[in-house]
């Protein structure tokens, strides 16, 4: 990098659209004020070129959105409202411009713009081989609103926010060459499910709003590891019923072993996976229709101590939490 201030100063956002923040990018570090109504919510992911992504299966633009929107989900998994975030980078000696830095940067402004978060600050240092892009999302709940993996308790719905698998469909693709074989403008919403996931914040911070109780995870590892994490959390046995899962049409023509891979393994779809109590639910999935949102049943809790099974035309299995897929 020729000139790290001029480069800095480049991708600084031009306008904020907190007024909290007091000082943003160019100072020692970042001041922003706190509402006493709120507590504060923090979350950090980082992306590893070659690990979590290659330059082959994500356009640079979508690295930066997606590094973003996977912390944004944490966020929406705690039921919180994003705020700002700060960006790490450490760039390779070789192999990337500042041009495609600054790309990468308009992808995570894009999303930012969206959801009104503020680039506050950040770091860039020089590395030896890859690109490791490190975000912090910092976000507020209301007091004793957020959501977490352990309320589940027997009786309650398991419920998900959307489609899983889309991800997973679509880097199997890409990295076997064969999106150019499938047919393209059927395989474009898989694409964006995996290069540029949607964070679910509405969906999150509907569930925070309400009176009932609600257990909540982001599906980043897959739906048997995130079902798994509330279940261990809860000290609960969920069931996930296979039969009621969407399942997208272009899966059909699979065989069934590759379906569930997708989608009780495959993670990165970024949607909200939860419980919540079985009389709280019509009331939860009228609230979601009013806001133009997917709450789609997809199983059970029972008593237990941790265990997930899957049910398919009524026969049981346990399923375990692997199948946790990297890039
Ligand atoms: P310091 O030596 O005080 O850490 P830096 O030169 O690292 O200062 O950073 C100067 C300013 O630019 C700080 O406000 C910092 O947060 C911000 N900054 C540095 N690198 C980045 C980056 N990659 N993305 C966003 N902001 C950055
Ligand atoms: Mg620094």
């Amino acid at each position: 990098m020729n000139n790290e201030f001029d480069w800095i100063q480049s991708v600084s956002p031009k306008k904020l659209h907190q007024p909290s923040v007091k000082v943003g990018i160019g100072d020692d570090a970042a001041i922003y004020s706190v509402h006493s109504e709120f507590d504060q919510v923090v979350a950090v992911d980082t992306m590893v070129e070659g690990i979590h992504f290659t330059r082959k299966t994500m356009p640079i633009k979508s690295i930066g959105y997606k590094a973003l929107a996977v912390n944004l989900s944490d966020l929406a998994a705690m039921g919180a409202i994003p705020l700002y975030y700060l960006v790490s980078v450490a760039v390779p000696k070789q192999g990337w411009t500042q041009e495609e830095l600054s790309k990468m940067y308009e992808g995570m402004d894009q999303l930012a713009c969206k959801w009104q978060v503020d680039l506050i600050g950040g770091d860039t240092v020089s590395i030896r081989d890859t690109l490791v892009l490190t975000v912090t999302v910092i976000g507020k709940v209301k007091r004793d609103r957020h959501l977490l993996r352990s309320q589940a308790e027997e009786g309650d719905v398991l419920f998900v926010t959307g489609e899983v698998g889309l991800s997973a469909y679509a880097l199997e693709h890409l990295l076997n060459d064969e999106s150019p074989r499938v047919d393209q403008s059927s395989f474009a919403r898989f694409l964006k499910a995996h290069q540029e996931p949607e964070p679910q914040l509405e969906a999150g911070q509907l569930l925070a709003k309400g009176d009932g109780r609600v257990s909540l995870n982001d599906v980043s590892d897959g739906l048997a590891h995130e079902a798994k994490e509330i279940a261990e959390a809860s000290g609960v046995n969920i069931v996930i019923d296979w039969d009621s899962l969407l399942i997208p049409q272009e899966f059909n023509t699979h065989p069934i072993e590759k379906q569930e891979d997708w989608m009780l393994y495959g993670g990165e779809d970024f949607q909200l996976v939860g419980t919540v109590s079985a009389h709280y639910w019509n009331e939860l999935v009228l609230r979601f229709k009013e806001h133009h949102l997917l709450l789609h049943k997809i199983g059970r809790v029972e008593k237990g101590e941790g265990t997930v099974f899957m049910k398919r035309h009524g026969t049981r299995s346990i399923i375990e939490k692997s199948g946790y897929h990297h890039f």
